[in-house]
């Protein structure tokens, strides 16, 4: 009988599903994804520091041009004083000369303070990089744990797995397809029995009219509530 098939098949793979869980509850586990999570976080921030570097170094880049064009100026006034050809005239090389002066000084002041914390943003760079690498170090080593648990916990699969796939061969697929919908979902056990108050058995909430038609056109039927696949004997 086909429900008696499926019972069979949930009680094998109730066995590999307690496995999964464990494996999944395991430290390395845990640990494996707490220091993704890590590495995820000071990548983001590597690259959020990536561009505020670039837009420090577009900045400096601009100053730097600002102030090459503050000297050319300047160089072009100090060869222009030869012909100064009275007071008025010399006054406005003065007055201009000054202010190219204080402007090459602002420039050079703000050159400084975009230098200085494009070195902070470079230095944060090295010390989040040298935590990604402690991170990835980490990581890799713990994967090898769980590789390990995993590789053990496939050994002791290995016969619930054969059970359960020599008794799918045995199975309506559309039942199966029902099955692993709900298995997908972490849900365990899959099938339950109709309870005598009228109710699913793994929620416990009362089915309707029309799923309990369902239940006793086919034997099974769908928990509204849960999902779950509910039998009667
Ligand atoms: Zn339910």
């Amino acid at each position: 009988m086909e429900l008696k098939k499926m019972l069979e098949y949930q009680q094998a793979d109730r066995e590999i599903f307690k496995m999964e869980n464990e494996l999944n509850q395991s430290d390395a586990m845990k640990q494996a994804a707490k220091f993704k999570a890590a590495a995820q976080q000071t990548m983001d921030s590597l690259a959020n520091l990536g561009s505020r570097a670039r837009q420090r170094m577009d900045a400096v880049g601009r100053l730097e041009e600002k102030y090459n064009k503050a000297m050319a100026e300047l160089a072009e006034l100090t060869s222009e004083c030869d012909n100064i050809a009275d007071m008025k005239e010399a006054e406005f090389y003065d007055k201009r000369l000054d202010d190219i002066a204080a402007e090459m000084e602002a420039l050079e002041h703000d050159m400084l303070t975009a230098n200085d914390e494009l070195k902070r943003i470079t230095g944060t760079i090295e010390s989040e990089q040298q935590h990604l690498q402690a991170y990835r170090v980490r990581f890799a080593k713990i994967k090898q744990e769980y590789a390990k648990l995993k590789q053990g916990m496939m050994e002791k699969a290995a016969p619930y797995q054969k059970i359960c796939r020599d008794l799918r061969q045995e199975i309506d697929p559309v039942l199966l397809e029902r099955y692993d919908r709900v298995r997908k979902n972490r849900k365990m056990p899959v099938l339950v029995p109709f309870t005598e108050s009228g109710g699913c058995g793994g929620c416990m909430m009362e089915l309707s009219e029309s799923e309990k038609g369902k239940l006793a056109a086919s034997g099974i039927c769908e928990c509204p509530n849960c999902g779950r696949l509910v039998y009667k004997v």
